[in-house]
């Protein structure tokens, strides 16, 4: 305090000219990320599951399909489709299709975030065998991510964000039967084998984000294979002193960020994997709150808004 009071005032101004450029070239260049709307999210949740149960080969899955590419479109996305056929074991064929929405196109340094949209076609853990037969709603197990990353979109479309960020939806995750684990992830597996150069230099999948009280452990695939970056997003996290992340170790998990962790891309998935309700029909949206999508997307942005 003295020594800058004891500055000449031709000096102050030099140093004040020094701090702007700092500044100017550290991460307040670009200021903060739009504000992220945790009950915008919800809202973006319940739509899909006002559509009904969303599993592949339903009427309501190619209703969302075509609810996913309207929403990118009008939140300024670049938006591609990724048709495929998904060939599971028991020799029953999938028609598929990822759906893809690019951000600044032209930036070289790109993220992957991911989410898939495809909701389980049998309730298979219901507590009540008559139940297990049918389709689940999807609240959390495929509408959450789903509905943080729309969030994110339409973020994207209020700021040009400093890196290429493109979001991808991918199908197929969720038709397998347990035990059968080659019949899950189709999509990001598709999508991983059809790179063609494309090297993201981070992949983040959301899945089951959205329940009330989450706490996202760190799941434990991504920590082997990717610590820095999940340390990275829980680093913003405990910044920004959001309860619904929690530094603990977290089961390994199944799940869209295997096929890129397996061709050697820094890849994570952020996963709530304790929730009682998961692939039951009782997955429904009075079990998810604004808040932990909020907190989600919150994270997502300022990664992205950290990067240069
Ligand atoms: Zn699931």
């Amino acid at each position: 305090m003295e020594a800058i009071y004891g500055i000449h005032l031709r000096n102050r101004i030099r140093l004040l000219w020094v701090c702007m450029a700092v500044c100017a070239l550290s991460s307040c260049r670009r200021g903060k990320p739009p504000p992220v709307d945790g009950s915008s999210a919800y809202r973006f949740l319940v739509a899909q599951c006002e559509m009904g149960p969303r599993y592949p080969g339903s009427d309501n899955h190619k209703r969302l399909q075509r609810y996913l590419v309207r929403r990118l479109e009008e939140f300024g996305a670049n938006v591609s489709l990724q048709p495929f056929e998904g060939i599971l074991t028991t020799g029953d064929t999938l028609h598929l299709v990822n759906i893809i929405g690019n951000y600044n196109l032209g930036a070289r340094k790109r993220v992957l975030l991911g989410a898939h949209y495809d909701t389980r076609p049998y309730a298979d853990r219901d507590p009540e065998p008559g139940n297990r037969s049918k389709p689940i709603p999807g609240a959390n197990d495929g509408g959450s991510g789903v509905a943080v990353l729309l969030e994110v979109a339409r973020m994207l479309a209020r700021a040009e964000p400093p890196v290429g960020v493109d979001i991808v939806f991918f199908d197929g995750e969720d038709y397998g039967r347990e035990g059968v684990p080659r019949d899950y992830i189709l999509g990001s597996t598709y999508f991983a084998d059809h790179l063609k150069g494309y090297r993201p230099y981070a992949v983040i999948i959301v899945d089951m984000v959205g329940e009330r009280d989450a706490a996202i452990p760190m799941e434990g695939f991504s920590k082997a294979a990717s610590s820095a970056l999940l340390e990275e997003l829980f680093a913003i996290a405990g910044r920004l002193g959001l309860s619904t992340f929690s530094r603990e170790d977290g089961v390994s998990v199944i799940d869209d960020h295997l096929p890129f962790i397996q061709r050697g891309l820094p890849a994570v998935d952020l996963i709530d994997f304790e929730y009682p309700f998961w692939h039951t029909l009782d997955d429904t949206p009075d079990k998810c709150s604004a808040g932990s999508l909020g907190d989600v997307g919150r994270v997502l942005m300022e990664y992205i808004w950290q990067q240069e």
